[in-house]
C-alpha cells in the first residue's frame, strides 16, 4: 500500500498522520488539529496513490469524543470525492472503542481513485466563492472592506452598492464566524444566487462570506478561537479588526438601505442530525424579541418539514467560555445596540435525519430563505 497526504493546501487540516491496521485492513490514522484553539473538528485531507495496485485504507479519526459533538463518531458521515469529481457521503462511523475509554471512529473509503479528498464536511472556500460569482454574471461582486488580523483582504459579496437614503429593503449577512463551519456557507450561496436571480426585486444585500478568513485559508475549526470567539467580539468598537471592520459595513449598510434583518449562518454540533433551526436574540426590547421570533417563524414556513427542525426556534442557553453580557454575539450586538432584528441560523453538517445533506440539499435551504426574506 503506498499513498501520500497532502495537507498543504488552503483549508486543509490534519496531524498525526499515522498508519495503522485495523482488522487487518489499512487504515490511515489521523486528528484533527485544533490550530492552537480550544477546540477541535475540521479536518480536510488529500490522499494521492503511489502504487496503482494499493486498495483504499480506512480512514480512522483518533479522539473522535474530544471533537465537539463528535459523540463516538456513529452519527457522522464526513464527505470524499475521487479524482475531484463531486463530494459525496461516507456511511455512518463504525466507533473504536479502546481499552482505557479512548474512542476513535473509522470510515470505508471509496477505491479506484488515484486521488482522494476527504473533509469532514462539504468545503466551501475561495474556489467555490469564484464559481459563485462566474454562475451569477456580474449579478454579485466583491469588495475588499479591509484586512484580516493576519493581513488578508476582508471580502463582502453584495447585489449593488446601494444609494444612500435609499429606502429599498435591507438584509445584513455573515457567513464562517466559526471558520470551520462550512454548512453556512453552502446556505448563503444558495441565498445569494437567488438574490441575484431576483434582480431588483431582491432586498439590498451586503453579505461577508468568511468573516474568519484566517481561519479558513488556515484550515481552523474556530470556536473559541483565541484571543477571542469571533461571535464573542461584538463590543464596542469589536474585540477582532475583522468584527471592527463588519460593523463599519454594516453602518454603510444601514445607511444605504430600510434595514430588514441581520442573519449569521452557523452549524452546531458535530452529531446533530436535525436540519436547521433558529436561535432568536437574547436580551434587547421585547420589541425586538419579537421581531426575531416572527421571522423565525417565516423560515420555519419556508423550509418546511425536509429542512426545518422540529425544534426550530431557540434560545441559545449552552454554556460558554465567555460571559455573553460582556462578550455579545453578533445578533445580539445588533439588536440590542443597533436596534435592527437579528437571527442566526443553525444548519447541520450531517443533514435531517436519516437525510445526509449534500450542496444542493443547502443550497435549497438558502434560496428557500431568500424567498422568505422577499415576501
Ligand atoms: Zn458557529
Amino acid at each position: 500500500m503506498t499513498w501520500t497526504i497532502d495537507t498543504s493546501f488552503p483549508g486543509a487540516n490534519a496531524c498525526g498522520a499515522a498508519l495503522d491496521l485495523h482488522d487487518g485492513a489499512p487504515a490511515l490514522s489521523i486528528a484533527a488539529d485544533p490550530r492552537h484553539g480550544p477546540e477541535a473538528l475540521w479536518f480536510r485531507l488529500r490522499l494521492r496513490r503511489l502504487d496503482s495496485a494499493a486498495p483504499a485504507p480506512w480512514l480512522l479519526v483518533r479522539g473522535v469524543d474530544n471533537l465537539l459533538g463528535g459523540g463516538d463518531g456513529s452519527a457522522l458521515q464526513p464527505v470524499a470525492r475521487c479524482e475531484r469529481g463531486p463530494w459525496q457521503r461516507l456511511p455512518r462511523g463504525v466507533p473504536v472503542r479502546h481499552a482505557d475509554g479512548r474512542i476513535d471512529s473509522r470510515w470505508r473509503l471509496p477505491d479506484a481513485a488515484a486521488l482522494i479528498e476527504v473533509a469532514f464536511c462539504i468545503p466551501y472556500g475561495d474556489e467555490e466563492l469564484d464559481q459563485l460569482l462566474a454562475d451569477t454574471r456580474g449579478r454579485l461582486h466583491l469588495r475588499s472592506i479591509g484586512s484580516s488580523e493576519g493581513g488578508r483582504p476582508f471580502l463582502r459579496l453584495a447585489n449593488g452598492d446601494g444609494v444612500e437614503g435609499s429606502q429599498r429593503p435591507g438584509l445584513f449577512i455573515l457567513a464562517r464566524q466559526h471558520a470551520g463551519e462550512t454548512p453556512g456557507s453552502w446556505v448563503l450561496d444558495g441565498l445569494l444566487r437567488r438574490i441575484a436571480e431576483l434582480g431588483d426585486d431582491a432586498p439590498l444585500t451586503w453579505a461577508i462570506p468568511f468573516t474568519d478568513c484566517d481561519g479558513v485559508a488556515e484550515g481552523a475549526y474556530g470556536k473559541d478561537r483565541h484571543p477571542v470567539d469571533y461571535n464573542r467580539a461584538w463590543w464596542t468598537m469589536g474585540r477582532r479588526h475583522e468584527v471592527h471592520c463588519a460593523m463599519r459595513d454594516l453602518a454603510r449598510w444601514r445607511a444605504r438601505c430600510a434595514p430588514r434583518l441581520c442573519l449569521d449562518l452557523h452549524a452546531p454540533g458535530a452529531h446533530e442530525r436535525d436540519g436547521s433551526y433558529v436561535f432568536t436574540t437574547i436580551g434587547g426590547s421585547a420589541a425586538a424579541s419579537n421581531a426575531s421570533t416572527a421571522w423565525a417563524e417565516r423560515f420555519a414556513a419556508a423550509l418546511g418539514g425536509r429542512f426545518a427542525s422540529a425544534r426550530f426556534i431557540r434560545t441559545a442557553t449552552y454554556p460558554s467560555r465567555w460571559p455573553r453580557d460582556t462578550h455579545p454575539s453578533f445578533t445580539s450586538w445588533a439588536a440590542e445596540q443597533q436596534h435592527l432584528d437579528a437571527l442566526s441560523l443553525e444548519t447541520s453538517y450531517q443533514g435531517h435525519g436519516d437525510t445526509a445533506f449534500l450542496e444542493v440539499d443547502y443550497r435549497e435551504i438558502g434560496r428557500r430563505l431568500a424567498d422568505a426574506l422577499r415576501s
